[in-house]
């Protein structure tokens, strides 16, 4: 009894302390408009920060009581917009190289040829050059591009040239001539070597898994291995920058990458964005159980570097007519697309990787490959009971209005990218025809459906700024800002929602929303500052829009005056 007395004493004696001591803040924003995503408390105007977290969220005069004059740091937002940091659903983030050719956005292809002049100019006989992001519907003619626009420039280099969304790529006769590609030869499953119509030759265009028919094993390096772990290096730097300035404070990588490259940003205190990173799915028990080893390592309990999700691909691309669909292509009824897989196999690996505990996500943009993706994850509650599995269908692009249900049901995450709507919608409808348009990118639907709607790039199909996804979303139109109401306007969102499915939204996607996403008193204190009010401003300025702060984990990674 006497000893209960003591400890309830001292008990008595803690919470008093805490109580007079009040708590101060390391840093605080005041006079903000800060949209919280919190649904408790939507707006408020201050935030205190105390080391990685959010310490209270409130009235600029409620907050500035936890200023200590000397060593509390104080940003004053002078009425700007304060919300939580961006998180990136879906990227293939990695370092940047800087000889790479950029061809995003081109609308005439000669572009493709003097850009690649110009690097085979400053490259060795034999070097790789790298290149892309071009899409042929922005093209006058919108043809395909082919060999014939670089062969003349590049005699004595292997050139290799992605399209925007990577399922198809542009090679040189020396590709392949290196790789034996011929008139003759057959793709692989899964795979297309596209041809002249005439003469049956191959035109450049490798297509999905044919492009790994590609062998450019002879292809001189004329770096040091030192001199290419250092470009790599600055790789990684120039990609961390990149994030930072545009609020990016959360990746999740779509597949693997190097876990020790961000140990060792984040050892040197270089990192600047939280990164999940995953492994490809398989059914493989051993490689399973591996990857279980790292999940350990890399716990989900963490909240820097953390293992993802599974990844698998069951189909391609809409804009290399790829993607699997039920029906033929409308302005190609020679072909559905192609499957990354059979079903069944497709089937087992997430049977396997679910029952070991796994999440999965696989990129699904055809109709039928969407409609496959369900079934398996349906088939995955038979078999090994519910779970709190939340499994993702990455891209979920084009749905049979019978499946949208589906995923509020099965608690199907559909992550998806506002900017392919945008960048696709110029070819959608020709490729499949307006019937099936209405399914695709339904973002309203599936919120209707009750399904858990996450936003991101696919950066680098797409450019990285979160501005763009957001213009996507609540306009449906093309970044030219077209006359009308946009595409299906029905789907469009608010932009507050829009905010919501690129933050809170993407850390329920990682099991995070008890700690990240909102802006609330014990979060981590993931925060932008953007210099306009992107809930005010016409359209035509959100993609103007910049970041003024990012704060990550509570310190101040990026500041546009410095
Ligand atoms: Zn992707």
């Amino acid at each position: 009894m006497k000893n209960i007395i003591i400890s309830l004493s001292i008990i008595i004696m803690t919470i008093s302390c805490s109580v007079n001591k009040k708590e101060k803040a390391d840093l605080v924003i005041i006079n903000g408009k800060v949209l919280t995503i919190d649904k408790e408390n939507p707006i408020a105007e201050a935030i205190a920060i105390k080391g990685e977290k959010i310490l209270a969220v409130g009235t600029t005069q409620k907050i500035s009581g936890l200023i200590a004059k000397g060593s509390t740091e104080v940003i004053d937002a002078s009425g700007r917009l304060v919300i939580p940091g961006f998180n990136d659903a879906h990227v293939h983030f990695g370092p940047l190289d800087p000889d790479y050719i950029e061809l995003r956005y081109i609308t005439n292809p000669s572009v493709i040829t003097e850009k690649v002049a110009a690097q085979v100019a400053k490259t060795r006989p034999g070097q790789v050059i790298r290149g892309g992001h071009w899409v042929h519907e922005l093209f006058a003619d919108k043809k395909w591009p082919s060999k014939e626009l670089v062969d003349k420039v590049s005699p004595e280099n292997p050139v290799l040239l992605e399209r925007a969304d990577g399922h198809s790529v542009l090679v040189n006769s020396y590709v392949l001539k290196r790789s034996g590609i011929t008139k003759d030869s057959r793709a692989p499953f899964g795979g297309e070597i596209q041809r002249d119509p005439v003469t049956g030759e191959p035109t450049g265009i490798l297509k999905d898994a044919a492009m790994d028919m590609i062998k450019i094993g002879d292809a001189t390096i004329t770096r040091s291995p030192e001199e290419e772990k250092e470009k790599t290096w600055q790789g990684y730097l120039l990609a961390m920058k990149e994030a930072r300035e545009l609020g990016v404070t959360s990746i999740q990588n779509a597949g693997g990458a190097d876990f020790e490259a961000y140990e060792t940003l984040q050892n040197q205190g270089l990192l600047t964005s939280r990164i999940d990173i995953g492994a490809p799915l398989t059914g493989d028990t051993s490689v399973l159980l591996q990857y279980k080893e790292k999940e350990k390592k890399y716990s989900k309990d963490g909240s820097w570097i953390r293992f993802g999700y599974l990844k698998a691909f069951a189909d391609g691309s809409i804009g290399s007519s790829t993607a699997l669909m039920f029906e033929p292509y409308t302005d190609n009824p020679s072909t559905s697309g192609l499957a990354m897989w059979p079903y069944e196999e497709l089937e087992k690996m997430v049977l396997t990787a679910d029952k070991m505990g796994f999440q999965i996500g696989i990129h699904a943009i055809g109709d039928k490959a969407n409609n496959w993706i369900l079934n398996a994850y349906e088939k995955a509650i038979k078999v090994n009971g519910k779970r709190d599995s939340r499994h993702r269908d990455e891209h979920t692009q084009t749905l049979q209005l019978s499946d949208i249900p589906r995923f509020g049901q099965l608690g199907v995450i559909p992550s998806m990218q506002p900017t392919h709507c945008i960048s696709d919608k110029l070819f959608y409808e020709k490729r499949v025809g307006y019937d099936r348009c209405k399914g695709t990118y339904a973002w309203r639907s599936l919120l209707n459906a009750g399904a858990q709607l996450v936003f991101g790039t696919d950066y680098q199909v797409e450019p990285l700024n979160p501005m763009e996804g957001l213009y996507a979303a609540v306009t449906r139109k093309d970044r030219l800002g077209e006359e009308g109401d946009g595409w299906f306007p029905e789907q469009k969102l608010t932009m507050e929602e829009a905010i919501k499915y690129y933050t809170l939204g993407p850390a329920y996607a990682q099991f995070m929303e008890d700690r990240k996403g909102m802006i609330k008193a014990g979060y981590l204190a993931d925060i932008v500052i953007t210099d306009s009010d992107l809930l005010t401003i016409p359209a035509d300025q959100i993609m103007k829009t910049k970041i003024d702060y990012t704060i990550v984990g509570g310190k101040i990674v990026y500041n546009s005056m410095e």
